[in-house]
């Protein structure tokens, strides 16, 4: 079962999901991304690597490989030294909140949920529609609408303190979905939790993935965690950061305890560990 399941992963890495067919549909398109910083360092090299609408992607690699370079481009953060980034066949991000109106944006999670320790959870996750100009009373239902999706429906007066480290994350996550994203980042949102709390936040995320018209890159260096989420995983490899695999994980659609300690699910896990360590230079 194990040697089968190898061998259908690499015939899988011989034929990558189709990241030819781009267009005004296509969330994202990056395309000989290269990426060197003023003090030398080459961070990215020949990156190119479509996501598709509908998708979850998982950016799988080790630290220092350039995954939150690759991220905050796509997010229109950072600009290629090389190459281009498109967005929905565009060359500019449908980040700015002007672009919610024509139903195209993305927003972005960050490692830390980085929420104003002054304000409320409900004023927090109201942030980036304040910023775009929405009116309170339009905004507030979009809000509640955020906190109920994440399971904090009952926490929007609350002070951030008041959350524990997953809940903070919940409400970060919120503040994202306030603005009815269709292209989610997400660099690391979970690497400061503990292993429980991460499932935890794992299992709600695929389901809200599941529910919605949501496209997702999520960063992340944990093997089990890129193959729970994911539809699909892009290995990285560093000095210089490139893609080195692209693996469709052809998991269930519904994912849950039982999948975690599956067959297929360990022998995905096993062979994304052994692509990492090539590209690593360790003995295989
Ligand atoms: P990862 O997220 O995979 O850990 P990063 O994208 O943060 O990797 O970093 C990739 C490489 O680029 C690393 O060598 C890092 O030290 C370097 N780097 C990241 N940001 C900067 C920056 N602003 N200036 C110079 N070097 C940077
Ligand atoms: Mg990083």
């Amino acid at each position: 079962m194990l040697m089968q399941t190898l061998s259908k992963a690499s015939a899988q890495l011989q034929l990558p999901p189709n990241t030819d067919a781009v267009g005004a549909d296509t969330p994202l398109f990056a395309n000989q991304v290269e990426k060197t910083y003023g003090n030398g360092t080459h961070a990215l090299s020949r990156v190119k690597l479509a996501i598709q609408r509908g998708e979850f992607v998982s950016l799988l690699g080790p630290s220092g490989c350039g995954k939150s370079t690759l991220l905050k481009m796509f997010a229109g953060l950072e600009q290629p030294s090389a190459g281009h980034v498109r967005w929905w066949g565009k060359d500019a991000p449908g980040g700015h909140p002007r672009a919610a109106s024509v139903g195209r944006n993305l927003a972005m999670v960050f490692q830390e949920a980085t929420l104003m320790p002054w304000a409320r959870v409900q004023d927090n996750v109201r942030l980036p529609l304040d910023l775009a100009g929405v009116p309170k009373p339009h905004s507030q239902a979009k809000v509640q609408a955020a906190l109920e999706q994440v399971g904090l429906g009952a926490f929007g007066n609350v002070y951030p303190r008041e959350l524990s480290g997953g809940m903070q994350m919940r409400a970060s996550i919120a503040r994202a979905l306030a603005t009815e994203p269709n292209l989610l980042l997400m660099d690391e949102p979970f690497g400061a939790l503990d292993e429980f709390t991460r499932n935890k936040l794992d299992s709600d995320l695929r389901q809200l993935w599941a529910e919605r018209d949501l496209t997702v890159v999520f960063v992340t260096h944990s093997i089990f965690e890129a193959v729970y989420l994911s539809s699909r995983v892009v290995v990285m490899g560093a000095r210089p950061g490139r893609v080195i695999a692209d693996v469709a994980i052809d998991g269930p659609q519904v994912r849950d305890e039982a999948y975690r300690t599956s067959p297929a699910f360990i022998a995905q896990c096993a062979y994304l560990s052994q692509l990492l360590a090539q590209a690593n230079g360790e003995p295989a």
